[in-house]
């Protein structure tokens, strides 16, 4: 497949993306009303929604099973979990697959989407608010995810990305009023948002290298506890296949603790699983992970 050179990283930085700084600005500011709307039930919607949305939908849907393909499901459960992915505002499936393979085929090189070696700033946020990778259409991303873009529920779910935030919106906003829609809706999808992005920022700057991978990534506690596990980043890097990211006993992995329970209600097979111990794959052997038996 010869796939299209994608102009990535902070010298290809086109302006200020005006429709999505201006997004950006208006969540962070709803994000901070809601402290003035302190409301119990309000705040356990936005937990609750925050696991839905980082831990099924980014986690174990858009990370580890549509990008890496490190196990499989049904049909509906795909649909389903990346449904719940859309909840967490990074875009739709084809723009984050595409953008994350491109992320680990040039991790912390020239061409990365988002290495803090061009910065902190710059892989938190500054990629998402000056950078060409969010200008790039469909098309083009589509040869970085040729397997969702023959799927016509993975394009209308990338197309229409944001209505899940509209519908669980006006259900927050019928039901528990204002402090819902700003605990609910803005305050937990800028905290996801800051979450996400530590894990390009953080994790490939600050923590300890189980791994001596070619890239600068890291192994976090305190990134992994906000984002289900995500934060345990070197051991990913190291064995991007791997449907399990925390790889000790004390690593806990909240993503794969969900696949676990998948398997045994029989709806996640084929599992690729990297052991603690296991040597990196070398270019000419690329990653080959066992598969745990169908159960
Ligand atoms: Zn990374
Ligand atoms: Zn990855």
């Amino acid at each position: 497949m010869a796939a299209p050179a994608l102009m990535y990283g902070r010298k290809y930085q086109q302006g200020v993306n005006v429709i999505t700084t201006v997004a950006m600005i208006a969540f962070h500011i709803l994000a901070v009303a809601a402290f003035f709307f302190i409301d119990a039930g309000a705040i356990a919607t936005a937990v609750a929604l925050y696991f839905v949305a980082g831990m099924l939908g980014i986690g174990m849907a858009y990370h580890r099973l549509l990008t890496h393909r490190s196990y499989k499901t049904t049909p509906w459960m795909e649909y389903f979990l990346t449904w719940c992915g859309t909840l967490a505002l990074e875009g739709g499936p084809i723009f984050w697959v595409a953008t994350h393979r491109v992320h680990h085929q040039k991790s912390d090189q020239e061409g990365d989407p988002h290495t803090p070696r061009e910065g902190t700033w710059w892989a938190h946020m500054g990629w998402i608010i000056t950078g060409s990778g969010l200008h790039h259409d469909a098309h083009v991303l589509s040869k970085y995810a040729p397997d969702l873009s023959r799927d016509p529920v993975h394009i209308w779910l990338s197309k229409y990305h944001w209505t899940s935030n509209v519908i669980v919106g006006l259900i927050l906003l019928a039901f528990g009023g204002v402090p819902y829609v700003l605990w609910g809706i803005f305050f937990r999808t800028t905290f996801g948002l800051h979450a996400t992005w530590l894990v390009n920022s953080a994790t490939h700057k600050w923590g300890s290298r189980r791994f001596t991978t070619r890239d600068d990534s890291t192994n976090n506690w305190w990134v992994a506890a906000l984002t289900f596990g995500e934060g345990w980043h070197n051991n990913h890097h190291a064995h991007p296949t791997s449907a399990r990211h925390g790889l000790a006993w004390y690593e806990v992995d909240l993503n794969w603790i969900g696949i676990s329970t998948l398997k045994i209600f029989g709806l996640a097979w084929d599992i690729k699983l990297a052991k603690i111990r296991q040597p990196l794959p070398t270019e000419t052997e690329p990653d080959t992970l066992a598969e745990e038996a169908v159960a």
